[in-house]
């Protein structure tokens, strides 16, 4: 048996709030073999976010510089902000037999669809845009003229989940996290050859 020993490069979408990030933390907490890849971004930090463990706070200068030196897989502009996924990370992660998670908004997944077609796609679905709307006024870090905006860019990001190859329901956390780990395991297997 032939088996690609290159990691996966998993690529997680869907509308801010629909709870990407703790989809993700549960996820690498149960497969460690997944390494998440921290963005680099011009949004200012929001209370408890750590530079270099949650993002990569860049001023505007810097992004730019990073993106004119090549260092960046993807960005794009959503909301306000820049936001962008640093390459080489991504690739010395995969050379090492190791997978890795971007989560990245639908412009960005596009972008590196283009690069990596063989990546996984999937698209975390909220239960409802009501819900959405809940959860992200709940988590109160938002004002209400920004919970409008990531409104209607949710309703747009909701349009494009038709370019992902996995669309998987966030109804419930622990339920979401066993159908990507599904996802997972049958693509390790799929590109394992006889
Ligand atoms: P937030 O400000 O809520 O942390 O993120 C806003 C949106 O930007 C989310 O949909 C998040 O997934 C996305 N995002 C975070 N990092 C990146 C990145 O490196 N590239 C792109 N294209 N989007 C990102």
């Amino acid at each position: 048996m032939v088996k690609d020993d290159k990691g996966l490069l998993i690529v997680l979408s869907g509308p801010a709030g629909v709870g990407k990030g703790t989809v993700c933390r549960a996820l690498r907490k149960i497969d460690t073999n997944i390494a998440y890849s921290v963005s680099a971004t011009t949004r200012p930090p929001r209370e408890g976010e750590v530079d270099g463990v949650d993002y990569f706070f860049k001023s505007k200068e810097e992004f730019r510089k990073m993106i004119e030196r090549n260092e960046l897989l993807e960005w794009a502009q959503y909301v306000d902000n820049y936001y962008g996924t640093p390459l080489q990370f991504v690739k010395d992660t995969i050379a090492k037999g190791k997978d890795i998670i971007l989560e990245i908004e639908v412009q960005g997944a596009k972008k590196v669809k283009e690069k990596y077609p063989e990546g996984v796609f999937i698209f975390l679905m909220p239960p409802s845009l009501e819900e959405l709307r809940e959860r992200i006024v709940e988590r109160g870090t938002e004002t209400k003229d920004l919970i409008e905006k990531r409104m209607n860019v949710a309703q747009k990001e909701i349009d494009m989940m038709k370019n992902y190859d996995y669309v998987v329901e966030n109804d419930e956390v622990d339920a979401a996290v066993k159908r990507i780990q599904a996802i997972v395991t049958a693509e390790h297997l799929k590109r394992e050859r006889l």
